[in-house]
C-alpha cells in the first residue's frame, strides 16, 4: 500500500484557494499586536496566510480579509511593509 504523505493546506486570505504551506507566506500577529511577515512560519501569534504574491495581498487589503483573521485592524501602513517583503520573495 503506497504511503500518500498529506500536504498541509492553507487558504489564501487573498485568492481564496487552498494551496501548500510551502506556497504560501504567514502573516502573523505577534503576542504584542504587531503584524508583519513571519518567514519562518512557525512564530507564536495568530497566523493567517497569503500566496507569495502581491496581487493576492492587495486583494486581501480590499477584503479586509487580515484584519478579520487576525482580529485586529491591520493599518495602510502596515500593508505597504508586507508588500515591500512580498515583492522581495515574490515568484
Ligand atoms: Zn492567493
Amino acid at each position: 500500500m503506497a504511503y500518500v504523505k498529506k500536504v498541509p493546506l492553507r487558504k489564501c486570505a487573498g485568492c481564496q484557494e487552498m494551496k501548500d504551506k510551502k506556497e504560501l507566506i504567514r502573516v502573523l500577529r505577534t503576542p504584542e499586536g504587531d503584524v508583519r511577515i513571519d518567514l519562518t512560519g512557525r512564530a507564536n501569534g495568530r497566523g493567517v496566510y497569503v500566496c507569495r504574491s502581491s496581487e493576492c495581498l492587495k486583494m486581501a487589503q480590499k477584503k479586509g480579509s487580515l484584519s478579520r483573521s487576525l482580529k485586529v485592524p491591520v493599518e495602510p501602513g502596515v500593508y505597504e511593509q508586507l508588500l515591500k517583503e512580498i515583492e522581495k520573495i515574490e515568484e
